[in-house]
């Protein structure tokens, strides 16, 4: 495990507090509760916009409308179905995969002994299908079942360097390992859904918008960029 940065588990809170003054407490909200199905939907996520992904989740499953249909699709059929989403073959790919084996292993498409294993033992097993990363697994461990798992995206990570959470080095997934023990209980969804609003609104990849962020009295980059733009 990645050695914490000093005091996280109250500059998480800090950080939370501050967010939730801004943005309010958003509530966790899966498009999917099904966990199978949650798994599909976080695969066709994986590079592409919200928009693009639910696009291409709503034409499988209306081309494919169950599980069962959707797993005995041909490779080609389900290409055509999520092209929109981009990386369409892979994604093909890694679901019917998944599917396959979900089916082998527990005889029918359902997910749902995740919720009596431990989190890092419900973790190990998603990550082991292709195509599955600690990012969807979290995705799913958190909001299927509920489980104090901390997805760390593009944005998330972004946004966690900047202010000094984790290492300037950090991958999504070790950043998303460093955090997570640390982050409050029962805030692990209101703060990973938070972090991606600052992300999108504010926190930008190019020009950050640090006059108006919610977090620039705590935030050692912030403090550098208005600093520098004062002079
Ligand atoms: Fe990002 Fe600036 Fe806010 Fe820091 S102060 S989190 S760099 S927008």
């Amino acid at each position: 495990m990645a050695v914490a940065v000093r005091g996280l588990p109250a500059r998480l809170r800090e950080v939370s507090g501050l967010l939730a003054g801004r943005f309010g407490r958003p509530e966790l909200c899966a498009h999917e509760t099904d966990p199978v199905r949650n798994l599909v939907l976080t695969i066709l996520s994986q590079n592409t916009t919200d928009a693009n992904r639910d696009r291409a989740y709503d034409r499988l499953a209306e081309r494919f409308p169950t599980l069962p249909a959707l797993a005995a699709a041909r490779p080609s059929e389900l290409e055509e179905a999520i092209r929109v989403g981009g990386l369409a073959k892979a994604k093909a790919k890694s679901i019917l995969g998944a599917l396959a084996r979900i089916r082998e292993e527990r005889g029918g498409y359902s997910l749902d002994f995740l919720g009596e294993m431990s989190l890092p033992a419900a973790r190990e097993y998603l990550t082991s299908f292709p195509g599955v990363g600690v990012k969807t697994a979290n995705i799913l461990l958190l909001f299927s079942f509920g489980m104090p798992a901390f997805p760390v995206d593009t944005h998330v990570l972004r946004v966690t360097k900047r202010l000094g959470l984790v290492p300037g080095t950090s991958t999504l997934a070790k950043a998303a390992l460093s955090l997570e023990p640390y982050v409050g209980t029962g805030d692990h969804g209101p703060l990973h859904l938070n972090l991606i609003r600052l992300g999108r609104e504010v926190c930008r990849p190019r020009a950050p918008r640090c006059a108006e962020c919610p977090l620039l009295t705590v935030c050692p980059e912030g403090a550098r960029n208005t600093k520098c733009c004062v002079s």
